[in-house]
């Protein structure tokens, strides 16, 4: 019996990345006060304005302890810290893939994105790790996008770019993922690295509240139209904020308006089904 009691299978192919992840924390690895840790995968489900239809959601981790969820930011940046965020991600798109090839397999979407935490593209064997692991499943490559912050992109490496071109070769979109919060380079945002750009609530928040962010929300998004690439704002809870959202454009919303995060196989609820 592991030493972990892991809820999935030992033959759940993620089986081995998921107990390293748990390993972050010193209490999990020797077993003192935590009974019964995992890695549960939930999903949002992301609304697209102009067919009124769920299209595609974004994969969100939770860490369940004692039956409790830990919060993603309390764990996050320790897993970033201590080097287990790889493992994270590759854990998390084995359970993306599992659950588009089971309790997804007869509905209708585009696509689910995946976090993926700034650094993780610097490593030599990034591309083809995501590759392989979706070949194994044999799922096509569409169907999983790649969320990342502008800080994701500060070292421009080699590597990095090359394997941003394998995956984008391969068929697998890039998001700029919490728009608004960083320094904003404009520049680089409308590169053709991006399929879709994600406005960070706080910045749609304040252009409700602000004539002068509201133009300057309406400036950046007509450039991003220009530019081909797709709009989406986050953390949408009212009715006054979807109506706000559509008078701006936006092309797809999320938020807790719709749905919170919710586990991944309740996506069916969302997702239409086929006939
Ligand atoms: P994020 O990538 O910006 O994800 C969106 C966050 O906003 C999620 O928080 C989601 O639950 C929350 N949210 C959605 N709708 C609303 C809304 O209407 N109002 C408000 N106030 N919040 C809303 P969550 O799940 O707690 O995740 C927090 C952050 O943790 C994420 O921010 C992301 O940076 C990170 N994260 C989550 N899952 C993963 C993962 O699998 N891998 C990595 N590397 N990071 C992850
Ligand atoms: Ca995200
Ligand atoms: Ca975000
Ligand atoms: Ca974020």
């Amino acid at each position: 019996k592991n030493q972990f009691a892991l809820a999935e299978p030992q033959n759940y192919k993620g089986f081995l990345l998921e107990r390293k992840v748990l390993e972050i924390f010193d209490d999990i690895r020797e077993n003192k006060k935590y009974r019964d840790p995992r890695i549960v995968c939930y999903a949002q489900p992301i609304l697209n304005v102009d067919e009124n239809k769920y299209k595609t959601a974004e994969a969100l981790v939770r860490l369940q302890i004692n039956g409790v969820n830990v919060p993603p930011i309390k764990f996050i940046p320790i897993a970033e810290e201590r080097g287990y965020i790889h493992s994270l991600s590759l854990a998390m798109i084995h359970k993306v893939a599992e659950a588009i090839n089971n309790e997804l397999k007869d509905s209708e979407f585009d696509a689910i994105t995946i976090n993926i935490s700034a650094g993780e593209l610097s490593d030599e064997q990034f591309a083809t790790e995501v590759l392989e692991i979706l070949d194994s499943y044999n799922i096509s490559y569409d169907k999983i996008r790649l969320e990342i912050t502008e800080s994701a992109m500060f070292e421009d490496t080699d590597i990095l770019t090359e394997n941003i071109r394998k995956l984008k070769d391969s068929g697998i979109r890039f998001y700029l993922d919490d728009y608004g919060t960083g320094y904003s380079n404009l520049d680089r945002m409308t590169d053709s690295e991006f399929s879709t750009i994600k406005f960070d609530k706080s910045i749609f928040y304040k252009a409700l509240a602000n004539k002068e962010t509201e133009e300057m929300l309406d400036a950046v998004i007509s450039l991003v139209k220009k530019r081909g690439i797709n709009t989406l704002v986050e953390g949408v809870e009212t009715i006054t904020q979807v109506e706000f959202a559509v008078n701006k454009g936006f092309e797809n919303i999320q938020g807790y308006y719709y749905s919170r995060p919710v586990p991944i196989e309740n996506l069916v609820d969302y997702f239409n089904k086929k006939q």
